[in-house]
């Protein structure tokens, strides 16, 4: 199936406004989005155009009851300059997980994967080049029915836009282990990149922020006693060097692109590792007796974030000096490296934007 894209460029490029050396995570757009509407349970002509304000009704459906998901992804620039992708095909079919579970439609793959190249093709000069930067896309589905009433939406709005970005955590953080609120539980949606479950995180991680620190690690919400993800990342704890465990993908977390290609690169290493079930107590035992070496967060976003101290219970267990963190350090330089077509690419993860 041939995808055609009507593409209308915008007549002034604003990338001479982009200071490349200092960028703001996520405040920054480059030139052009890329739009499809769903109306009347057909996908319509879909087209490039100037990235702007889209227009919107009051009785928005996405608005009143949260049928609205997004992805995550990266395009990064190759020695030579070509426009790369990373596992792009999984951040397809996961949009089209989290469309299934809020009950909107899929989008055709192709469309979705067709689009998502030109647009990287069409701003490709956006893609920055200094070391720890990409150009962030931000794929995302709402629906657009001017409805009041809970039902699905008949109507839905398909777009990307592309963020300029440096990296993201710049410095290691400290996480607070969360005992009193949950992010998502047995049955929910937690495995959905559904804008509610962000939503839901905001007061939980204003409060650990009063309390000093950058992000909570979220638990179970039977009992709070086993550890699953944190902000917009997934973990990985790490004992002597050697053993590195990460929570198995119960429906609660995100099934993380970053989390799947760290245990791939890490196994391949001669790392073992363990995806199960991970309790607090076994983490905060690790840690008394000196054996927690590196815990870290996995997204595309920070692609590692490492974690500085653990907060349990009123008190802060610390961990190595960054500088310190074997296997963090390896598994980062590997996967950006990996991402930016420096290194080989075992995989076969990255694709060249023709
Ligand atoms: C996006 C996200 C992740 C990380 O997924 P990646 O595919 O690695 O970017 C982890 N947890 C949550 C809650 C997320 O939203």
């Amino acid at each position: 199936m041939a995808i055609s894209i009507k593409i209308s460029k915008t007549p002034q490029s604003r990338i001479h406004l982009c200071d490349f050396e200092n960028i703001e995570f996520g405040k920054i757009f480059s030139d052009h989005m890329f739009r499809v509407d769903y109306v009347d349970g057909k996908w319509m002509e879909p087209s490039i155009e100037p990235y702007g304000p889209i227009s919107i009704s009051p009785s928005l459906s996405a608005l009143h009851y949260g049928q609205a998901i997004f992805e995550g992804m990266k395009a990064f620039k190759s020695p030579n300059g070509k426009p790369l992708l990373f596992r792009p095909m999984d951040n397809v079919r996961r949009l089209n997980k989290s469309a299934v579970r809020m009950g909107m439609p899929e989008i055709p793959e192709e469309l979705f994967y067709e689009g998502l190249k030109k647009l990287v093709e069409v701003d490709q000069d956006w893609i920055p080049t200094k070391d720890g930067s990409a150009l962030y896309l931000r794929p995302f589905m709402f629906a657009t029915d001017d409805f009041v009433g809970v039902r699905p939406s008949l109507n839905y709005s398909f777009i990307i836009f592309c963020c300029p970005v440096n990296s993201y955590y710049p410095k290691p953080i400290k996480v607070k282990v969360e005992k009193k609120y949950v992010r998502a539980s047995t049955g929910m949606a937690g495995y959905a990149k559904a804008a509610g479950n962000y939503g839901i995180s905001m007061l939980p991680t204003m409060e650990a922020k009063k309390d000093g620190y950058d992000q909570i690690i979220w638990t179970d919400g039977k009992t709070h006693e086993h550890v699953e993800e944190s902000g917009t990342t997934n973990l990985f704890f790490v004992l002597n060097d050697k053993l590195v465990l990460t929570p198995i993908l119960d429906g609660n977390i995100l099934e993380g692109i970053t989390r799947d290609s760290v245990i791939k690169l890490l196994k391949k290493e001669g790392y073992e590792v363990q995806e199960r079930d991970i309790s607090v107590s076994e983490i905060i035992a690790a840690a008394k007796a000196g054996e927690l070496t590196d815990a870290f967060g996995t997204g595309t976003a920070a692609i590692i974030a490492k974690i500085a101290a653990i907060g349990f219970e009123g008190h802060d267990y610390v961990l190595p000096e960054a500088e310190q963190r074997k296997v963090s350090n390896w598994v980062y330089n590997t996967v950006y490296q990996i991402q930016t077509g420096k290194i080989e690419d075992p995989f076969n993860w990255v694709e060249e934007v023709k």
